[in-house]
C-alpha cells in the first residue's frame, strides 16, 4: 500500500474534520484512532426512547465552512433545528430562582437581572478608553469594559458553562477573541457591534442552532466514511519522527507494531497526548503543550414524567453563576430543544457538574454527582418525583481551559511548529472548543497543507480565511 500524503492522529471531531477537508482537496489521508470507536468525546446513547449525548449536543453555527461541509456530506437533510424566538427562553439562576436572560438590548435594559447602576455602566462603555494587556483575564476585560454586574450575571456563567472554565483565570484574548477584536478595532464593544451590524446589513451571517436526527453520532458517522481516508481504529501512536521526506509514526495497532509515513502529520489528540509524542523531538514544544490544563465534568442525564415537572421548560435550559454557590454550571432541557430526545410526555434534562469552578467534584462518586444534580434542579424546576431513568457521562479531562497567558502559549506553540515543516496541530485547545470551530479550523489547516503539497507559497497566517484572531491562530498553528 502506498504512503498517504497526510497522517492524522486522533479520531475525535477535530481529526475527522481535518481528514475530511484534506481528502476533499484530493489528498490521501490515514487516520489513527486509539479507541475502537471514532468520535472521541462525542458519542450518542439511545435507550428506551431517549437519546443522550456524552459531550456536544448541538452546533451553534454561523460559519460558512460548516454549512459547506453539511451540504457536501448530505447532513443538511438530517438536521433538526432548535426552536427559537422570543417565547423560547434562556434562563439564569438568580437568588435560587430562574430568571429569563434578555436577548435584545431593549429587553436587557428593562430586565430585573441588572440594577440601574449596572445598566448605566453598560451604556457608558463607549467612554471607557481602550487598553488592557494581552494576558488580561476574562474577568479583568469584562469588568474594565462593562462593569462587574455584567461579569457576574452575564459573562461568568457563560465561561463556566459551555467552556467549563473560570473567568478569573481564562484568557480574554483566547476565549473572547471577537470582543477583544472589537475593542482593538473600534475602541468600544458597543460602537464596534453597531458598526459591524450596519456594515453587514443584509449580509450578516445566519446563526443557527441545530443537531441531527440521530444525534451528534450522525455527524461523526458521516465524517467516518469519508472517501480517500483510511481509518485505523484501535491504533495508538506511540512515537513520531522526522524523516528526510516528512514524518513517520510508530504505534500499536490490531496488526501489531506498525509504522506509517507521510509528508504531513496532523496531531488531533488532546494536548497531554500531543506533548508526549513531540517531547523527544522538541522538549520546549512538549512543555508548552503539556502545560495546558483541562477541567473535569460529569454530565448527569435525568428522565422524568413531564407531568412531574412544574416549570414550563420553555427554552434551552439554565446557567448557574458562581455567586449561587452550586456545583452545577448549568442544565440543558434536551427534550425542549429537540422533541425527539425523549418519548412523548417525558422530559430529559442534562446537568453539567464540575468544571474549573468546582475541581473538587472530580473526586466525587457517581452517586454524589447525581445527588448534586437532583438537589439543584429539584427546587428550581419544581420537581417532586424521583427520576425514572438516570445516565451519567464522566470526563476526567473534558475541555481545555484556556487559562493563563494562553494567547502567548499558542503563539509560542505556533513558533515552535514552524521549525518542524509538515507538523501541525488541530485540536480543541487551539482556535475554539466548539464543533463549529473545530470544522472551521480544520478547513484553514487543510488549505495550508494543500498549499504546501501543491508546491505553492504557504499563505501568511491571518490572510487565508478571515481576520478573526481565532482564525489567525488556527492558521498560525496549521
Ligand atoms: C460535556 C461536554 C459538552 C459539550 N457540548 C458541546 C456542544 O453542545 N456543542 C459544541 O459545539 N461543543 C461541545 N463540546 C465541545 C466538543 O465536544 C469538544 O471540544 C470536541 O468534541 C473535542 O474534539 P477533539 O477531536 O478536539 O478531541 P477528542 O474528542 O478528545 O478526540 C481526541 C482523540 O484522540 C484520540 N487519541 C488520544 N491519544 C491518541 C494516540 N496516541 N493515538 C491515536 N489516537 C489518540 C482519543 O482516543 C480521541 O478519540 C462539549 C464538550 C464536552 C466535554
Amino acid at each position: 500500500m502506498s504512503d498517504p500524503d497526510v497522517i492524522v492522529l486522533g479520531g475525535g471531531v477535530s481529526g475527522l474534520a481535518a481528514a475530511w477537508w484534506v481528502a476533499r482537496a484530493g489528498y490521501a489521508v490515514e487516520l489513527w484512532e486509539r479507541d475502537a470507536r471514532l468520535g472521541g468525546k462525542i458519542a450518542t446513547r439511545r435507550a428506551d426512547g431517549y437519546l443522550t449525548e456524552r459531550a456536544a449536543s448541538m452546533l451553534l453555527n454561523f460559519r460558512p465552512e460548516v454549512s459547506e461541509l453539511l451540504a457536501a456530506t448530505g447532513l443538511d437533510a438530517k438536521r433538526i433545528a432548535c426552536p427559537s424566538g422570543p417565547q423560547y427562553q434562556r434562563y439564569l439562576v438568580r437568588g435560587g430562582r430562574l430568571m429569563p436572560v434578555p436577548m435584545r438590548m431593549g429587553a436587557l435594559m428593562r430586565s430585573p437581572l441588572w440594577s440601574l447602576r449596572g445598566k448605566l455602566r453598560v451604556l457608558a462603555e463607549p467612554l471607557v478608553p481602550a487598553g488592557g494587556s494581552p494576558d488580561e483575564t476574562v474577568s479583568e476585560f469584562v469588568v474594565r469594559r462593562l462593569g462587574r454586574e455584567v461579569l457576574e450575571t452575564a459573562m461568568e456563567p457563560f465561561i463556566a458553562g459551555p467552556l467549563a472554565s473560570d473567568a478569573d483565570r481564562a484568557s480574554a484574548h483566547a476565549v473572547l477573541p471577537r470582543l477583544v477584536a472589537l475593542e482593538q478595532r473600534y475602541g468600544s464593544l458597543v460602537i464596534g457591534a453597531v458598526v459591524r451590524r450596519l456594515l453587514r446589513r443584509g449580509a450578516a451571517p445566519v446563526r443557527e442552532m441545530f443537531s441531527f436526527d440521530g444525534g451528534m453520532a450522525t455527524l461523526i458517522g458521516a465524517l467516518a466514511t469519508t472517501a480517500g481516508v483510511r481509518f485505523r481504529a484501535r491504533s495508538t501512536a506511540l512515537r513520531v519522527e522526522r524523516t528526510a521526506s516528512g514524518w513517520r509514526v510508530d504505534g500499536r495497532t490490531p496488526e501489531g507494531e506498525q509504522s506509517a509515513r507521510a509528508r504531513h502529520l496532523v496531531l488531533s489528540v488532546p494536548a497531554p497526548a500531543a506533548a508526549a509524542l513531540v517531547r523527544p523531538l522538541d522538549a520546549e514544544l512538549g512543555g508548552l503543550l503539556g502545560g495546558i490544563d483541562y477541567g473535569a465534568l460529569a454530565v448527569v442525564h435525568l428522565a422524568f414524567d413531564r407531568s412531574a415537572i412544574r416549570h414550563r421548560l420553555d427554552g434551552l435550559g439554565f446557567l448557574a453563576p458562581r455567586s449561587e454557590g452550586v456545583p452545577l454550571t448549568g442544565c440543558q432541557w434536551m427534550s425542549s430543544m429537540f422533541a425527539s430526545r425523549a418519548p412523548r410526555d417525558k422530559a430529559l434534562l442534562s446537568c453539567y457538574v464540575g468544571g474549573a469552578r468546582a475541581p473538587h467534584t472530580r473526586d466525587w462518586t457517581d452517586g454524589r454527582c447525581i445527588d448534586a444534580a437532583l438537589t439543584v434542579v429539584g427546587p428550581l424546576l419544581g420537581i417532586d418525583a424521583a427520576p425514572q431513568r438516570v445516565w451519567l457521562d464522566r470526563h476526567a479531562a473534558a475541555l481545555p481551559l484556556y487559562h493563563g497567558a494562553y494567547a502567548g502559549r499558542l503563539q509560542a506553540i505556533g513558533e515552535r511548529l514552524r521549525r518542524w515543516p509538515g507538523l501541525h496541530v488541530a485540536a480543541n485547545y487551539a482556535g475554539g472548543v466548539s464543533v463549529r470551530d473545530r470544522i472551521a479550523c480544520a478547513r484553514a489547516l487543510a488549505r495550508r497543507i494543500d498549499a504546501a503539497l501543491a508546491g505553492l507559497r504557504t499563505p501568511a497566517a491571518g490572510v487565508t480565511l478571515d481576520s478573526t484572531p481565532e482564525a489567525a491562530l488556527a492558521q498560525g498553528l496549521g
